[in-house]
């Protein structure tokens, strides 16, 4: 199967290796729980994600969901294996040109130095983290468009958190002339600068990365991941049972139904 309907999202089905070797232009998101949950009720992230060439799964637990579903989805791909895989894939590609948009002031700069260093060439051809706010001001993302147009970049990594980043870029992909490939990888610019720790391996296999995380950042993540998320096992159990509804596709219902028989 192409693609593994998660409610009311379509998820690519993909391995880690047949999305690099076709991935050679087009926007690229990372579903995870969260975005899951934030698609059934903010309409314009829904928009924002139609742009979406490639939506692959970022989650453990969406991974386990599809298990149960019926339809296994067959590699999880978070965006923070993503980005360190593509750049070790276009090590010798001398076209893949990659600004970095996003993260605390002087992270981004941080992520950039480590990623030449590891991969042995400029990848990273520019970086950028914006002010906080900087979405509402037009002017900022005016020079911000600047500046990647001016880079040489045909790769756009933008690491803003969601729904942010996938807006930002529904609104502002089109200015970006010369870029090819966009990825939306939440905070994996923090990760390649070192500035947050990676979940131990043996935790984000079992679906525990979100506990992780959680424990590193308590004060921003306990909403996110004790309350906003946890209506998706209900969700998902409904999906199960042909009860799953959501207004922001009429069609849902039908189409599971399709997929079914
Ligand atoms: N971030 C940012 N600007 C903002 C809001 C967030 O650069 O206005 C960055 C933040 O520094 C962090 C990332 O966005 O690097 C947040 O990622 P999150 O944990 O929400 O994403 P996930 O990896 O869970 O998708």
């Amino acid at each position: 199967m192409k693609k593994i309907r998660i409610l009311n999202l379509e998820i690519d089905n993909w391995s880690k290796q047949e999305l690099l070797d076709n991935l050679k232009s087009g926007v690229v998101f990372t579903p995870n729980v969260d975005h899951i949950v934030k698609l059934q009720k903010d309409s314009e992230f829904v928009k924002s994600y139609s742009i979406g060439d490639y939506k692959i799964c970022d989650s453990q637990i969406v991974m386990y969901a599809s298990k149960f579903l019926g339809t296994p989805i067959k590699e999880k791909i978070s965006g923070s294996d993503l980005l360190p895989a593509f750049c070790k894939h276009h090590r010798n590609n001398e076209d893949i040109k990659i600004f970095l948009l996003g993260a605390a002031q002087g992270v981004a700069k941080k992520a950039q130095k480590q990623i030449n260093h590891k991969i042995g060439r400029k990848i990273v051809v520019n970086s950028y983290s914006p002010p906080f706010g900087f979405e509402k001001d037009e002017a900022e993302c005016t020079k911000i468009i600047d500046l990647i147009n001016n880079s040489d970049a045909t790769v756009l990594v933008i690491g803003l958190g969601a729904p942010k980043q996938e807006k930002w870029l529904y609104k502002y992909k089109d200015d970006l002339k010369f870029i090819k490939i966009f990825m939306a990888l939440g905070a994996t610019i923090d990760f390649e600068a070192g500035n947050v720790k990676r979940a131990p391996k043996w935790m984000s296999e079992i679906g525990l990365e979100w506990l992780f995380r959680l424990l590193c950042e308590p004060k921003r993540l306990w909403k996110r991941y004790l309350l906003d998320d946890v209506p998706f096992i209900l969700l998902i159990l409904k999906q199960r049972l042909s009860m799953y509804m959501n207004k922001n596709s009429k069609d849902t219902q039908q189409t599971l139904l399709a997929d079914k028989y």
